[in-house]
């Protein structure tokens, strides 16, 4: 079996312990990843600690900084295909997606890496005569980064990159389910040069995130994953204080209505659930159609969800391949049966296949006048779309809000006034209109309220991983007047 290695203070080592990674295609082992202890996680955050104090990083400039990102964005665009079979061998994620997405993963390197030296600090024109007063932008010190499985070197690529620009240093953790690509990616980190200890990754799982973000010495902690392991990163940064940005999951609305292109719409429905297994955090996991085009939408979709080739994730004609996990298909069936329970009409999917690999097959449930059934309610992570009926743009929006995450959403009309209101209405952090899953190192991406908050991505983006120090400069040669009044 392959072996993998933790990668911490710029040494590749084993770790504490390991354990063995299954290949979703199959459910067997394939590989034997290090699993951090405590100790080896605060030996990561010492090196991070380290190095974000020595001249080897703290004294590069930050145009030298940006050179090390395009050196590694180079690398990532050099490896995409190495770096793709492997995420696609330890997460069932079909190769076709994982070819493109870590080849774009590129770009976001690159966009950092401009931004790098563009940070820029202000001056103030204060209300005291002798005086210059300035603002430096300095990073904020050692960042714990912690993703889940779903698309790791995306998910790492809005933390590192940034946080790099910035001049802070990392202890990534890679999520325990399908740590693969991240293990290999530390080699490129390596060979870019970046200084020991900038850039530290682990893996391992609950123990290893608890000793990540309760350490003293972390600034930061920029969490991807569920929002009840968001609560753990929450209570842990109790202990250091620690600033935190959460991107957490979502049950975005995808609202279709009569006017809408709905040959684009059903494929925009089918890219937006069904890619990815469903396993996307901006998965459309709630159709919200209106009622006159209901069932034409549903035939389409039930046709096109029903055509969709199942098989292994490496071949490039796959369109869906297995779960991550057999934890998270169990899940999905679970909370299937529980939406059926409630009075949800299978309209198709919902059978576990026979045989080897977490599969499950595309699944689209009725839920029409059920508001409260599980369909609608929680985040599945799978290919289960979920669907509810309106009749007017009000009931649209209601239906739309009403959901305690917000992270994207996705609007399908003709009419441009009524897409401008439900712009306006959508408590989401991502609208997209007439279109669904576009992203961009350019563009912010976040949520609020279960899904999160803070944003990745963007100019923002960067500013987030640095703080401002302000600086006073007495101009004047006379004495300080009067010790006893402030200045
Ligand atoms: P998860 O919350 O179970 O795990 C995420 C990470 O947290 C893993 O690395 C895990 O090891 C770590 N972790 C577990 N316990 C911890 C603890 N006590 N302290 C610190 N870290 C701990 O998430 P998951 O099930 O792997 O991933 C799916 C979730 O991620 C979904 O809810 C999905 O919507 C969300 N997600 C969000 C985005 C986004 O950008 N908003 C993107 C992808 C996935």
């Amino acid at each position: 079996m392959q072996r993998f290695q933790h990668y911490i203070g710029g040494v590749f080592e084993d770790g504490a312990a390991s354990f063995e990674s299954l290949d979703p295609a199959t459910g067997q082992p394939w590989a034997v990843m290090p699993e951090a202890s405590a100790a080896d996680v605060g030996r990561a955050v010492d090196a991070a600690w380290d190095a974000f104090c020595s001249p080897a990083w703290a004294g590069l400039t930050a145009s030298a900084r940006g050179k090390l990102l395009y050196k590694l964005a180079d690398l990532v665009q050099a490896a995409a295909a190495k770096l793709a079979a492997l995420e696609t061998r330890d997460t069932g994620k079909i190769i076709r997606e994982t070819s493109a997405q870590i080849a774009y993963v590129a770009e976001y390197y690159r966009y950092y890496a401009g931004l790098a030296d563009k940070i820029e600090g202000a001056h103030l024109p204060i209300d005291k005569p002798d005086m210059e007063v300035w603002l430096r932008r300095e990073p904020l010190g050692v960042v714990a980064a912690i993703v889940p499985w779903n698309s790791q070197l995306f998910l790492s690529a809005v933390k590192l990159g940034p946080a790099l620009a910035a001049g802070c240093t990392v202890v990534l953790k890679a999520s325990e389910d399908g740590p693969a690509p991240m293990m290999e990616f530390a080699r490129l980190v390596h060979e870019a040069g970046f200084p020991a200890g900038v850039v530290n990754i682990l893996t391992g799982g609950p123990a290893a995130g608890a000793a990540l973000t309760t350490h003293p010495k972390v600034a930061h902690i920029a969490f991807t994953g569920g929002p009840e392991t968001a609560r753990h990163v929450v209570r842990g940064s109790a202990e250091n204080l620690a600033s935190t940005s959460l991107e957490l999951g979502g049950k975005s609305p995808f609202i279709v209505f009569e006017d809408a292109d709905l040959d684009s719409a059903v494929n925009a429905q089918i890219s937006g659930i069904f890619a990815a297994t469903g396993q996307s955090c901006v998965a459309g996991s709630r159709l919200i159609i209106q009622a006159s085009v209901k069932d034409a939408f549903l035939a389409k979709l039930k046709a096109k969800a029903e055509a969709i080739r199942i098989a292994a994730p490496d071949l490039m004609t796959t369109e869906v391949g297995p779960l991550c996990t057999q934890r998270q298909r169990v899940r999905i069936a679970g909370l299937v049966a529980q939406s059926i329970g409630q009075g949800a009409q299978l309209v198709t999917g919902g059978v576990v296949p026979e045989g080897p690999g977490f599969y499950y097959p595309p699944t689209i449930l009725d839920c029409s006048g059920l508001p409260d059934a599980a369909g609608l309610r929680q985040e599945f992570f799978g290919p289960v779309l979920s669907v509810i009926s309106f009749e007017t743009e009000a009931q649209a929006l209601a239906l739309a809000n009403d959901t305690v995450y917000g992270l994207a959403s996705g609007v399908f009309t003709r009419s441009l006034t009524r897409a401008h209101r439900m712009i306006r209405g959508i408590r989401a952090g991502v609208v997209w209109v007439n279109t669904y899953r576009a992203v961009s190192p350019i563009a912010p991406f976040g949520g609020h309220g279960m899904s999160g908050h803070g944003r990745e991505g963007g100019l923002a983006a960067a500013l987030d991983y640095t703080t401002v120090k302000t600086v006073w400069l007495r101009t004047s040669d006379d004495p300080i007047p009067d010790p006893f009044v402030m200045r």
